[in-house]
């Protein structure tokens, strides 16, 4: 099976789901990537701050898909940067990550204490000129942050990777992505496992005969975002995968989009976060 894609305002078009690795230890990586390409992912987030790149490069060689196939993402640590030491970090990271591109590439946080988002986004730019990063985005990124990119450079990323699950929906910042042809994905898509047993999610899973994880992800999917679960058990990579043979109905959505509520953030506000 083909994962369905989002078209990118560059050229390129990311597949709409693929494997989360955050907290995968690094000694676990290369055999839950491996176990998500045998399962049909051909997607990888990672980070540099998950310490695992090496495992992550290590699977998805293992796979015996090619890397060409495979559209693998990481993210530029708060503390790397700067223009000198965004390029360092990058190729640090396609170092341990053991490939000479990433296809996408991803400012982590804006940390506006640090005053350096724009110059880490003019490293950005080269890197995308030079096609060792064939995409550039950001990810915790608020409108005001992405303003201020792009009135600096003129250039926009072409994806935010944001907080959004069915109770923390993000309808202002994916408003203002849709004006600016901003592709959204959404991080912790299942609220890191809290929403597996709220009713209304298990309603919808048990009508379609399907799992709460696949309600939650086919709901991500039918709103048009770029979803990355994670898990690390291989049953539930499998089953996470399997959101492609039925869709959700309006009622369904409906009921889903009920859920919202600005205050069910789980992780900490981009605005503030000072790490
Ligand atoms: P998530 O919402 O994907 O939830 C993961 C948890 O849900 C798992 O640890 C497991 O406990 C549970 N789970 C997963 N599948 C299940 C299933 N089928 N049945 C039962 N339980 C299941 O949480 P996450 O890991 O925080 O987010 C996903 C990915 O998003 C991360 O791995 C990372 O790649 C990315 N992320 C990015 C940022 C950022 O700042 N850009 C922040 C957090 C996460």
């Amino acid at each position: 099976t083909n994962t369905p894609t989002i078209a990118l305002r560059d050229g390129h078009a990311i597949p709409q789901l693929g494997l989360g690795v955050w907290r995968t230890p690094e000694d676990a990586a290369a055999s839950v990537v491996r176990t998500a390409i045998e399962a049909g992912y051909r997607h990888v987030d990672t980070a540099a701050i998950y310490g695992n790149e090496e495992g992550v490069g290590e699977g998805i060689r293992a796979s015996g898909i090619a890397r060409g196939d495979i559209y693998l993402t990481t993210k530029l640590w708060n503390d790397q940067q700067g223009y000198d030491s965004t390029l360092r970090a990058f190729d640090e990271s396609l170092k341990r990550l053991g490939t000479d591109y990433v296809d996408l590439y991803l400012i982590h946080w804006p940390a506006p204490q640090r005053g350096l988002y724009v110059d880490t986004w003019k490293a950005f730019l080269r890197l995308k000129e030079e096609g060792r990063a064939r995409s550039v985005g950001v990810s915790n990124f608020y409108p005001e942050h992405i303003e201020m990119i792009e009135a600096e450079t003129g250039e926009a990323p072409v994806i935010n990777q944001i907080e959004l699950h069915p109770d923390f929906q993000q309808k202002t910042a994916r408003a203002f992505h849709d004006r600016l042809r901003i592709a959204t994905e959404s991080w912790s898509p299942l609220g890191q496992g809290k929403l597996l047993d709220n009713p209304t999610v298990a309603a919808i899973a048990r009508k379609h005969g399907r799992t709460p994880a696949q309600a939650i992800i086919r709901w991500h999917i039918d709103n048009g975002l770029v979803v990355i679960p994670k898990s690390v058990t291989p049953a539930r990579i499998v089953e996470n995968f399997k959101v492609f043979d039925f869709t959700l109905d309006a009622e369904d959505l409906a009921a889903l989009d009920k859920l919202d509520n600005p205050g069910a953030r789980i992780g900490p506000d981009p605005k503030t976060a000072d790490f």
